[in-house]
């Protein structure tokens, strides 16, 4: 096997043979381009320093585009490329010293002053042990937090405050309150006036009188009490027959330096069993003090001026040891400004490197097949469907990759814009494909396209995990030889063995439900496709920006006509009854009904029971006049594909199911949709479970069985009812919910955020993405020494995320 130097040993010396050859991608055999980006990524995989790892994952999109470069700009590259080798090397030879010996803090001369250099190298690279106050036992403690490194540390940030800081003469002390006072240390007394009870008694002096701080079964305290001395006590006062009593909360015995505990607004962290609030609180003080002035500042001057941002010394001093509540303030949004320009820069470098000239495909404009299509569709588009199709279609018809979001409330009809992108590519002599989240909905949209496209001699395969293995042999042969115009799948779609001969179109259906790496592997099944990804959870603005910032957005905001909207009811246990005889009457009517029954503790198999009773229920006691189905996802792909076929059909009345038909599925005739349990649902699935009725022209009902017990689900019921704007609804969400929940993050792809809310810094989110667009835009890969620190930020939050940076 080849060592990391001999690799980079290797690429040095094919640039330098491919510049002097004139940069004809000739210096290695098979083309130089393709060398470099085989030995990054070959150097990439032996690499432990996550600096130098970063920087080779640069090359990759970089030299990608070589061959479509004219040879000024290929000179520039491979130059480029050069430096950033540099960089990569130094970055290993300095991790390989700093293995071997401890780097003491740097001393300079400066302006003939001994100053000390930040020590955020030394400091990073030193475990915690290195701290005063930490022996083996504490670091596992503090592992137990999530801390493992001092920077870690540093940015463990308080969960709140309390403000200890207004220190009151005892006879202003309310009593009941919580409060601080001082005093100096007159007399003590431990009594014990029975077992297992000792209490510990100090009498305090202040200028107005006398006041007595005591704490229960605490007795180590008194060695620290010691006559003379001044005391801060904080806690909870009792006053009686003229006497003032604190129950001691918090001390602290007044020396030389600084207040910790008391007397001063107080980080409370979380902490975790056998590390106290003031042992924790203690370390962080310690960290603070000795190195609280000397970390590396990550921000340029310019931007940190432009936003009026503290220093990055001074917030992290003040989020944790503040001089009051506005310092907290300021530094709360220096450090949220940090995590999100960190993520916003990884998204716009994704962006970045798509508007940077790659060579996509460039569709044609529309010919004969696509008049035959748009002649043949069963309705016409809504002016949204058109306008946003105008958008699709310049995007293919440019040689610059689309990259797009099409977002539409559910029922807007996203399926039929795909379907007229897709016969784009077909008629541009290039395959599509589109990846939907369940197995339902890719059978669904593969029924549905095909009876659109198969009259057009368009072919359409499907594929998804449970096909036989000779079927599946038979697609994959289809689509590498380019028999197949269209593939419809799940998941399976991405696997390896998908080889497409000629992909122009990659589209996700319901992208919510796929992170950011499925939506790249499925871009990279091809060489620079278009990307439509599509979906129906309407995010809010803010969410958009950090879930979905690399991409354009469109949005259907109509719904096609005739439809009225979905009429919700919220109905508790008692109503069950009514609820039943109003199904009957839908039902004579001729429509159809769904039941959702829901997800039980994420165990699939109680949810499989519950769903599987409550049929058993309706098909024997309730409806035994009326033909229930039954759908779940334990159940066989042909299974499945049967009852659904027999319900699309009408020879199913009422459908029983898991949340398996949550997305995308689509049965005009239902009319009712009735969800058990429902205060166990997201406000955002309710909406898409809601969604799958209304579809059309006949009047819809959801019924929303529910006796929830808070007031938060009781307010969601209250929504659901008021509103069926999916938008309202997911700001609403998101406001009761946060973040995090709603759109689990670990789906997503993204970093989770540690002290930013992007519902609450708006403002700061703007701001950081536009300074992280004029950063990548000023300086691709993050070299210029003034991005350093920067750079190290993102490579630390990025950890093992580079798909994600990197796609390109
Ligand atoms: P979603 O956006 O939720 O994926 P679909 O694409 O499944 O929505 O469309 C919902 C329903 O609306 C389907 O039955 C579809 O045939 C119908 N539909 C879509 N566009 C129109 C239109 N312009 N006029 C009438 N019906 C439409
Ligand atoms: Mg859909």
């Amino acid at each position: 096997m080849m060592t990391l130097s001999g690799i980079l040993q290797n690429m040095a010396q094919a640039m330098q043979v491919e510049l002097k050859m004139g940069c004809l991608d000739t210096a290695v055999m098979g083309g130089f381009s393709t060398f470099i980006i085989k030995c990054a990524q070959k150097a990439c995989d032996s690499c432990e320093n996550e600096l130098a790892r970063h920087n080779l994952t640069v090359l990759v999109p970089l030299f990608r585009e070589y061959v479509a470069k004219d040879k000024e700009e290929r000179k520039k590259m491979v130059e480029y490329g050069l430096t950033v080798l540099g960089q990569v090397k130094a970055a290993v030879n300095a991790e390989a010293g700093g293995e071997r010996k401890e780097k003491p803090p740097v001393v300079e001369q400066v302006n003939g002053r001994e100053t000390e250099k930040p020590v955020n190298d030394a400091l990073e690279n030193q475990s915690l042990q290195y701290l005063k106050n930490i022996g083996p036992k504490r670091v596992r403690l503090l592992n137990k937090l999530g801390i493992y490194s001092i920077t870690d540390l540093f940015y463990y940030i308080p969960r709140r405050y309390e403000d200890r800081s207004q220190l009151k003469p005892f006879y202003m002390l309310a009593h009941g309150e919580t409060e601080t006072a001082s005093g100096i240390i007159v007399g003590l007394q431990e009594i014990k006036p029975r077992r297992g009870l000792t209490i510990t008694k100090a009498a305090l002096r202040d200028a107005t009188g006398i006041g007595y701080a005591v704490w229960f079964n605490q007795p180590y305290v008194k060695k620290q009490l010691i006559p003379g001395k001044e005391l801060i006590v904080s806690g909870k006062v009792d006053k009686k027959f003229g006497q003032v009593q604190i129950t001691v909360a918090d001390f602290e015995v007044v020396d030389d330096s600084d207040n910790v505990h008391v007397g001063r607004i107080v980080p409370v962290y979380s902490v975790t069993e056998g590390l106290p609030q003031r042992v924790f609180r203690t370390i962080m003080k310690n960290l603070i003090d000795s190195f609280g002035d000397r970390l590396a500042e990550p921000l340029p001057d310019s931007i940190r001026r432009r936003y009026d941002l503290p220093s990055i010394n001074e917030a992290l001093r003040n989020i944790h040891f503040p001089e009051d509540w506005n310092c907290i303030e300021e530094a709360r949004r220096r450090l949220a400004f940090d995590e999100l320009l960190v993520l916003q820069l990884g998204l716009a470098s994704m962006k970045i490197s798509q508007l940077r000239k790659v060579r996509g495909i460039a569709h044609k404009k529309h010919g004969p097949l696509m008049k035959r299509f748009m002649d043949n569709l069963p309705f016409p588009l809504t002016k949204a469907q058109q306008r946003v199709l105008e958008s699709i279609y310049r995007d293919m018809e440019s040689p610059k990759p689309m990259n797009r979001l099409l977002q539409g409330d559910v029922g807007s009809g996203k399926t039929i814009v795909s379907a007229a992108a897709l016969i784009k590519t077909v008629e541009s002599g290039y395959q599509g494909v589109l990846m939907a989240p369940t197995e339902i909905l890719a059978e669904q949209h593969y029924l549905g396209l095909r009876e659109l496209f198969a009259p057009l001699g368009v072919k359409v395969s499907l594929l998804t995990g449970s096909i036989s293995n000779k079927e599946k042999e038979a697609v994959l042969q289809d689509i590498s030889q380019g028999r197949t115009d269209i593939v419809i799948g799940t998941h399976a779609v991405i696997q390896d063995e998908v080889v497409f001969q000629k992909l122009g179109l990659a589209i996700t259906d319901e992208q919510h439900r796929f992170g950011v790496k499925q939506r790249a592997r499925l871009q990279q099944k091809g060489h620079y496709p278009d990307v439509l990804v599509m979906t129906a959870t309407p995010i809010p603005r803010t969410l958009a920006m950090t879930v979905y910032g690399d991409l354009d957005v469109s949005v259907i905001d109509e719904l096609p006509p005739g439809r009225q909207p979905v009429k919700t009811f919220w109905v508790t246990e008692n109503k069950r009854q009514r609820m039943y005889e109003f199904i009957r009457q839908q039902v004579k009517e001729g429509r159809q009904a769904y039941f959702v029954c829901p997800l039980v503790e994420e165990s699939d198999k109680l949810d499989v029971e519950a769903a599987v009773e409550t049929a058993d229920r309706l098909a024997q006691v309730v409806f035994p006049d009326l033909r229930i189905g039954l759908l779940h996802g334990r159940m066989k792909a042909d299974e499945k594909e049967q009852v659904m076929k027999a319900f699309r059909d009408g020879k199913i009345d009422i459908l029983v199911a898991t949340t398996v038909i949550e997305v995308g599925v689509n049965v005009p005739n239902a009319t009712v949709m009735v969800i058990e349990d429902a205060e166990r649902f997201g406000l955002a699935q309710l909406h898409q479970l809601r969604g799958r009725v209304g579809r059309g022209s006949h009047q819809s009902y959801c019924i929303l069985l529910a006796d929830p017990k808070t007031d938060e689900g009781k307010a969601r019921m209250q929504i659901m009812q008021a509103s069926t704007d999916g938008f309202k609804i997911a700001e609403e969400d998101l406001k009761l919910r946060g973040p995090g929940d709603f759109f689990g993050t670990r789906q997503s792809g993204l970093p989770d955020l540690k002290i930013a809310d992007i519902v609450r810094d708006v403002k700061i989110l703007e701001m950081a993405r536009v300074t992280s667009f004029e950063i990548i835009e000023k300086d691709p890969a993050l070299s210029l020494p003034e991005h350093r620190e920067l750079k190290k930020l993102m490579v630390e939050k990025f950890k093992n995320k580079y798909h994600f940076i990197n796609i390109s």
